[in-house]
């Protein structure tokens, strides 16, 4: 059985002294200097964080950290140091894990769509809970029978998500109890139920109805004889960019009453992505070049939307940005990427310093579903992804 054919060279690890935010000038140029341009920094101190502070806002709740928005190995590390649970999607995220030394058992699957071939790479690694949403996708684990637990997952259409999952995947609610006799004639256990409302959902309205909704459907299946023991709420978590989210806490201080209404005796889990990455991604990039047009200042840099920005294309984010040269007048001006294609604009109406080449600028709440989707169009090399604080400074301060 061929291997995927994916290698994750080690990452850079930034050996400089631990970084604090906000940034400091000279030690962001301390940084290109050494490492290059464009970068893209992942603070650990901040995915651990990030980890954290959801956990305390859902006490109760293992999260397990889904890595297509930033997979990387430094990031998987900190996660692990802290006892933390992953949620895999692809092959390629499986063999990521399985090399950062990850157990099995804090890892499930949760692509709803698999080939035979997905499902046999999570199984060698030994992930045991997979996802599907309809007959087929169940006949795929008949096979595989003696050894996976499945969740269904359930879609609830999050109309206001800026991205909503409930189109693409899930069975509708009322197609649950037919989903699980199915099962049962085929042999394959189901464990319990799954729903991902969307990401950067802006109220937890959705996830609250999606959890009291799931409760119904889990108390129904109990009654039919389906001993329903698990309930994974998926992502969605949002944070701030330019305009700025609810906090957390706030979040999910009402799904914490929906979870408290459950039927007893779930396990429950939550699939966060955004949440626990984008804070910790900081783009730094250069400034190549500069034209006056129309009376306005372009300045192109070294990364664009082909690049770490990708995200405003495929994510639909707009991320903070600010120039490091400081004082002088603002001047109306449009900031560009560095490939031939004229979509290639990150922000045509900025006020910035007047910046000239060489001097970088710096994107915030960047680690998310950026430097994930950013590639190389026209061998423009996407940004060098550099972990800082690697080392947990408080170790042992990990999840009860
Ligand atoms: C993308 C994805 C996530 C992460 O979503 P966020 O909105 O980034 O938290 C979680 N679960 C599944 C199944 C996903 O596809």
């Amino acid at each position: 059985m061929p291997k995927p054919a994916l290698s994750f060279r080690p990452r850079d690890v930034a050996q400089s002294p631990r970084l604090a935010a906000p940034y400091q000038r000279p030690e962001l140029e301390a940084l290109v200097a050494r490492h290059g341009s464009p970068l893209l920094l992942v603070d650990c101190d901040v995915i651990r964080a990030q980890y954290r502070r959801l956990a305390a806002a859902l006490p109760g709740v293992d999260l397990h950290y889904a890595l297509k928005p930033l997979p990387e190995p430094a990031v998987v590390q900190a996660l692990k140091q802290i006892g933390g649970f992953f949620d895999l999607a692809s092959s390629g995220e499986v063999e990521l894990v399985r090399s950062a030394g990850v157990d099995a058992e804090r890892c499930i699957h949760t692509h709803p769509i698999k080939r035979d071939a997905d499902i046999r790479d999570a199984l060698r690694f030994g992930v045991r809970t997979f996802v599907a949403d309809n007959a087929d996708e169940l006949g795929k684990f008949i096979r595989h029978r003696k050894r996976v637990r499945v969740l269904l997952r359930v879609a609830f259409r999050a109309v206001d998500a800026v991205c909503d999952l409930s189109r693409k995947f899930g069975c509708d609610p009322e197609a649950v109890p037919e989903l699980l006799t199915l099962a049962r004639t085929m042999g394959v256990e189901v464990v319990g139920l799954s729903f991902h409302v969307g990401s950067q959902t802006p109220t937890p309205a959705m996830h609250v109805a999606a959890v009291e909704a799931c409760g119904a459907l889990i108390a129904a299946a109990r009654v039919a004889g389906h001993n329903l023991s698990v309930l994974d709420i998926g992502g969605g978590f949002p944070v701030d960019y330019r305009d700025t989210a609810m906090s957390i806490e706030e979040f999910c201080a009402p799904i914490r009453l929906a979870l408290a209404a459950l039927p007893a005796g779930l396990r429950l889990l939550a699939e966060p992505g955004r949440y626990i990455s984008a804070p910790a991604g900081t783009c730094v990039a250069t400034v190549v070049g500069r034209a006056l047009r129309d009376g306005r200042w372009w300045f192109y840099l070294d990364d664009g939307v082909y690049g770490s920005f990708s995200g405003q294309i495929y994510d639909h984010a707009r991320y903070p940005l600010h120039a490091l040269r400081e004082g002088g007048q603002k001047v109306p001006a449009v900031l560009a990427g560095p490939t031939c294609d004229s979509i290639d604009v990150i922000d045509d109406q900025i006020e910035l310093p007047l910046l000239e080449v060489g001097d970088l600028v710096v994107g915030q709440q960047m680690g998310a579903y950026t430097s994930a989707c950013a590639g190389d169009f026209n061998f423009i090399p996407h940004a060098r992804v550099l972990a800082v604080n690697a080392q947990d400074p408080v170790p042992g301060a990990g999840q009860a």
